[in-house]
């Protein structure tokens, strides 16, 4: 059997599969090669890709996108916050926990990222399914580098909702470094820079790869910076020429800001191939047209700032991996963004005029090294030779609270994965019987300027002067990078007392398999909103026919013959277009009946411009061409 890899960007993602020797990148049904991370909900429908997407701007409180910048983080996240202002669609805040609501078939709905995510997930599992002919549940999962630990287990909750056995996450860049290694074949010790600029992320990794082993040295980021945000620098300015040029304040009218955001994307990507491009919305607001031009030198004066920080993110990673920029042997670029010309040679004259490589797809990389490792992993497990040899690291240090407010670093960032560090430390008062310590991400020296991953209550500690209660963590990190942390009170050896009080971001058992059922009856849902849409495609075709029939055929079909068939036939196509809830059994049942008159009325009508048809109309004492006699109810 086969396992998948999966690029599950914010903006678009693409999926692969190992086959005959080679990694092939699957289309989707519409035949394009990435998948838009859209989704949108209808009255009628669920439309996932770009179908969601082509719906932004007519149903734009429906329309979920950038849901990746959503996953893994609480509603009161500054940048949850900050996305909320200028997202089209409803986030609302249930127990600390993001929520997107929507309406669908007229019914109000909740949604958890997680469980957008799995709709996307599944979408490109159906189309991996459909290419290989063969059931898939295995899949790796990339994810970006700098994503935290809730970020990554909300991830692979998801993909548990998408029915998918999520064999590994893999960090974006890391991918894209696997996938630029094997398809240039490298012969000797290279040290590679990843730059990923998607739509919504930004990563960086220093990956050494000699031997088919890949070493990451270091890796950074931003998960908030992309393309996306140079889109939004575009929206503001706009609005603020529009608003100043007619005296109105657009702001407030959230389906013109979305028609005109919609106009601001394809003039960003124009400017990357020309120095001018135009944007232009009819009727954007109180019947006045939008038109204006921006030339490549505004946009970049308007993004300056962000792209100014992607070349100090790549200082620090370089500072990191503790390399000068000189012994970088390839500039290796993924994501769309990294089109921007601006981009290419901030980063060119960055590194002294080095040429950047073009060998891989920015757009496929990712799919492409997640591909790889799912089938490394796969035949790995069948003991066949590894392809490669994969040395990861984490993106954040992990560390405690245990000695007060500092935080005391357990895993250094950029340690390589999987690990697993124990700690000994114990008691700060005397005949102490319980501690209680929080586990944080970050570099900052105050834990409370560092993420909160959880906090761990350790009970039925024995009784001891301070300091003699010996207590072990053990702080583990998988090869995905999800954490797990336990403390053990030496002395009594019991581990049962242990309470764990668990990020209250994750997801429990019982929510995911619920999340599990409702995704698949959704899916149910889809399937019969599809068969009614083919079934009414059925029937239009077959009115088609029959007009073209009685048109065409008259002297050979009588007039109650044509009458009976065009009654017929509005009949049953008035039935099946008013009425929206109509089943789809009585509309295939309608249509069939209709089908039978209308083969019964043309063999006939073929019947009489036969030789013996003809000698029947002959033997017609009326001679009208037609015998109006035959019964065909
Ligand atoms: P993600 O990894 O976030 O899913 P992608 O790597 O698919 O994203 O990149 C999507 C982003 O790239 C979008 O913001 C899109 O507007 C941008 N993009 C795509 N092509 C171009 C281009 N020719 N010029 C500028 N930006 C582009
Ligand atoms: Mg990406």
């Amino acid at each position: 059997m086969s396992a998948i890899g999966i690029d599950l960007g914010t903006t678009n993602s693409c999926v692969a599969v190992y086959r005959n020797e080679r990694i092939e990148i699957i289309a989707n049904d519409q035949g394009s090669r990435v998948t838009p991370s859209w989704v949108s909900f209808t009255d009628t429908e669920r439309l996932i890709g770009a179908a969601a997407k082509e719906e932004a701007s007519m149903n734009h409180e429906n329309t979920l996108f950038h849901i990746k910048r959503l996953i893994g983080r609480k509603f009161n996240d500054p940048s949850v916050q900050n996305d909320m202002k200028r997202w089209s669609f409803k986030v609302v805040n249930v127990g600390g926990q993001p929520k997107i609501q929507v309406t669908f078939k007229e019914e109000t709905k909740l949604f958890r990222p997680e469980q957008i995510s799995a709709m996307i997930l599944t979408e490109l599992k159906e189309a991996a399914e459909a290419y290989m002919g063969t059931q898939i549940t295995e899949v790796v999962i990339t994810v970006p580098a700098y994503f935290n630990d809730a970020q990554r287990t909300a991830t692979k909750d998801a993909g548990r909702i998408a029915g998918l056995n999520v064999l590994r996450m893999i960090n974006e860049p890391t991918a894209a470094a696997i996938a630029y290694g094997l398809e240039v074949k490298l012969e000797k010790k290279r040290n590679v820079l990843i730059f990923d600029l998607g739509g919504g992320t930004f990563d960086v990794t220093v990956v050494t790869i000699e031997n088919q082993i890949f070493d990451v040295k270091a890796t950074g980021g931003d998960t908030h910076l992309g393309g996306g945000d140079f889109d939004n620098r575009l929206l503001e300015h706009f609005i603020e020429e529009f608003n100043t040029k007619h005296k109105v304040d657009i702001t407030k009218n959230s389906r013109a800001v979305s028609r005109l955001k919609v106009a601001c994307e394809p003039a960003k990507m124009k400017l990357s191939v020309s120095t001018n491009a135009k944007v232009q919305v009819d009727g954007l607001y109180n019947g006045l047209d939008f038109k204006s031009n921006i030339t490549r030198a505004k946009f970049e004066e308007l993004n300056s700032d962000f792209f100014d920080k992607t070349i100090s993110v790549v200082e620090k990673v370089l500072a990191d991996a503790k390399m000068k920029k000189d012994v970088i042997d390839d500039i290796v670029l993924a994501g769309g963004s990294t089109r921007i010309p601006k981009i290419r040679s901030l980063l060119k004259d960055f590194f002294g005029g080095k040429e950047i490589s073009r060998t891989i797809n920015p757009d496929e990389a990712v799919a492409y090294g997640a591909a790889v490792l799912a089938e490394n992993i796969r035949t790995g497990k069948d003991n066949t030779q590894e392809r490669f040899r994969l040395q990861d690291v984490i993106p954040f240090s992990i560390g405690t609270d245990v000695r007060g407010t500092d935080m005391s670093v357990i895993i250094p960032k950029n340690t390589k994965i999987p690990t697993k560090q124990m700690n000994v430390f114990s008691t700060a008062s005397d005949n102490q019987t319980a501690v209680l310590f929080g586990v944080f991400e970050g570099e900052n020296p105050k834990v409370k300027d560092n993420h909160q991953l959880g906090s761990f209550l350790l009970t039925g500690i024995s009784p001891k002067p301070a300091g003699e209660a010996p207590i072990l963590s053990v702080f583990a990190i998988d090869s995905s990078g999800v954490l797990q942390v336990i403390a053990l009170d030496l002395a009594s050896g019991n581990t049962k007392d242990i309470t764990i009080t668990n990020d209250d971001r994750r997801l429990a058992e019982k929510e995911i398999n619920d999340m599990i059922a409702a995704a698949e009856k959704m899916k149910v849902g889809d399937n019969t909103a599809k068969e009614k849409d083919s079934a009414i495609n059925k029937l239009e075709e077959l009115v088609y026919k029959v007009n073209q029939l009685v048109e065409s055929d008259s002297a050979t079909i009588s007039p109650r013959e044509r009458r009976g068939l065009l009654a017929k036939s509005k009949e049953v196509f008035d039935f099946a277009k008013s009425n929206e809830n109509a089943d789809i059994g009585v509309i295939r049942k309608k249509t069939s009946e209709l089908e039978t008159y209308f083969n019964k009325v043309r063999e006939y009508s073929e019947y009489l411009k036969s030789p013996e048809g003809i000698l029947t109309i002959l033997a017609d004492d009326n001679k009208t061409g037609y015998i109006p006699a035959i019964d065909f109810s």
